[in-house]
């Protein structure tokens, strides 16, 4: 029933269009991973968010994916545009540190924050300084097939050898050359013409730097995603994501190289997909690592949002639009998700054991391989109308991963009742692969997270609740509203029902 085209816009002239893969079933995908001198912030976190979606829609829709993320370890400068110092050495130098310490430690904290977001590992992270010998001979071959020349600081590519050079970032070479006779480094022959292995200055070492036939030095950025991708997956492979920012300088330099490499005409990828910016502040500006005007996972736990819930809040948007960051907008997104969960709790209460279902919260992509035989034994004991959910899912995210609207239609089935609750509970396990937010395996409780400027232990809300409750039973009601003002001073939310008194921990960002 799911034989639907899956629609994804390419950015190589910008529209909509079928997936089609090289191999049939199968798909190959790389992604730019972070540039691990400092922290993931959460904007760098909604690209992964988005591949992540990606590769779940590709197994929704039945394919086996290889999917590559590299690490950045060397190379990237303070500037895409091939000038500044290289974000690592800086960043090990104000530190004290190697930089193999340095990436080893960013490293780390990358991985915990994507399996705290619930993202699929990868199942190939490589490392650029693992590559080096690789990427030398790769840039050799750029020389010898004529696309390179030398200058005093390096090897460079001649862009306008390349068959369509900026095609992917629709860029105004002309306007750029004009540019370039103003202010370009002696010997360029254009200013779009970039380095691909750079020479360390006769005077100064640098930390990370390796032999090569053009002197010691270190990669050009930009050397390193075209080695890896066509190493893990081949001279020709399906989609190669990244971050806006990427289209304008990055991948266009890639498929330059991936063309110098591999004859005119073939730039290797197929589908290049990009995520808009998460932003903040009255400018709508970039989060951004380099201006150190950005926000961490672990500073939205330190606040009391739950990193899933920071996962519902970029899945309600689709990846194509900016999306601003706000505080408001992030504990909407965890309240949002914390009704979702208990009602499927409450589903879960009614419906009893239901087959299959432990299974399907089970289930981890690690092997990437489809979902179909999975899906076959889930659709198949669902009635007519929950099947048509099934199809609306389809449906939104076959158009270009319309999490927003997956999110909907999630919204619609809990609250049918038309629909028998083991058919509730066989859908919602069919929206969590693709959605990825917990809905099995997460309890609305467990959202609750203290905030780290809480002064009260959760022993002592409870403590004080119990006063309340003593202080209501013989009537001294204004004791009790003491005690109430007084938790709410702390940021404690405090639910009275019929059926006793709940509490929980209001998110805080003071
Ligand atoms: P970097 O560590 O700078 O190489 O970035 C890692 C990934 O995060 C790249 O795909 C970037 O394009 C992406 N990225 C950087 N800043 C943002 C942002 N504010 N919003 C969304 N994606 C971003
Ligand atoms: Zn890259």
């Amino acid at each position: 029933m799911l034989d639907r085209p899956l629609q994804l816009f390419n950015s190589l002239g910008r529209e909509l269009q079928e997936f089609n893969p090289v191999v049939p079933g199968r798909v190959g995908l790389y992604t730019c991973g972070l540039t691990v001198y400092n922290y993931a912030h959460i904007g760098n976190l909604r690209a992964y968010l988005f591949t992540d979606t990606l590769r779940r829609v590709l197994q929704w829709k039945g394919y086996d994916v290889n999917h590559v993320m590299n690490i950045t370890d060397v190379g990237h400068l303070t500037s895409d545009a091939d000038e500044g110092d290289d974000k690592m050495e800086l960043a090990a130098e104000r530190r004290g540190k190697t930089v193999w310490e340095l990436a080893e430690f960013y490293t780390g904290a990358f991985e915990k924050d994507l399996v705290a977001l619930n993202i699929l590992a990868p199942s190939v992270w490589c490392k650029a300084t693992d590559h080096i010998q690789e990427m030398i001979a790769f840039a050799r071959r750029i020389e010898d097939n004529g696309f390179g020349y030398q200058l005093e600081d390096g090897l460079y590519l001649d862009t306008s050898r390349v068959s369509d050079y900026g095609a992917l970032a629709q860029l105004d070479l002309e306007g750029q050359q004009e540019g370039a006779r103003v202010e370009t480094k002696e010997g360029k022959r254009q200013a779009s013409d970039f380095v691909v292995w750079r020479r360390s200055p006769e005077d100064s070492k640098r930390l990370m730097e390796w032999h090569s036939p053009w002197g010691v030095g270190a990669p050009g950025w930009h050397l390193e995603c075209s080695v890896m991708s066509i190493k893990y997956l081949g001279h020709h492979f399906d989609i190669h994501t990244g971050g806006i920012d990427h289209r304008q300088v990055h991948h266009c330099n890639e498929i330059a190289q991936n063309e110098a490499f591999l004859g005119r005409g073939c730039s290797a990828v197929n589908y290049w997909m990009h995520n808009e910016f998460l932003t903040f502040g009255e400018e709508a500006e970039k989060m951004s690592k380099s201006t150190g005007r950005f926000l961490r996972l672990a500073t939205l736990v330190d606040w009391g949002i739950h990193p899933l819930a920071y996962r519902h809040f970029v899945l309600m948007a689709t990846y194509r639009r900016p999306l601003e960051f706000s505080f408001e907008a992030l504990v909407a997104a965890k309240n949002g998700l914390a009704r979702t969960l208990r009602r499927v709790a409450a589903i879960r209460e009614e419906a009893g054991e239901v087959a299959g279902l432990e299974l399907a919260a089970e289930v981890r992509f690690t092997q990437g391989g489809p979902l179909s035989y999975l899906l076959e034994q889930w659709i198949e004991p669902l009635s007519e109308a929950a099947r048509g959910y099934v199809e609306r899912l389809d449906e939104s995210v076959s158009r270009d991963l319309n999490t927003p609207q997956a999110l909907a239609h999630l919204g619609e089935l809990l609250a049918d009742d038309a629909l028998e609750p083991a058919d509730v509970l066989r859908l919602v396990a069919i929206y969590e692969q693709v959605l990825g937010l917990g809905l099995l395996t997460t309890a609305a409780a467990d959202l609750n997270l203290r905030p780290a400027a809480a002064s009260l232990a959760s022993s002592e809300v409870d403590a004080l609740l119990v006063e309340r409750q003593e202080a209501r039973a013989s009537r001294d009601f204004a004791r009790a509203d003491e005690v109430r003002d007084q938790l709410q001073a702390e940021g404690v939310l405090i639910h009275d029902s019929r059926d006793g008194t709940t509490w929980e921990w209001s998110p805080r960002s003071d």
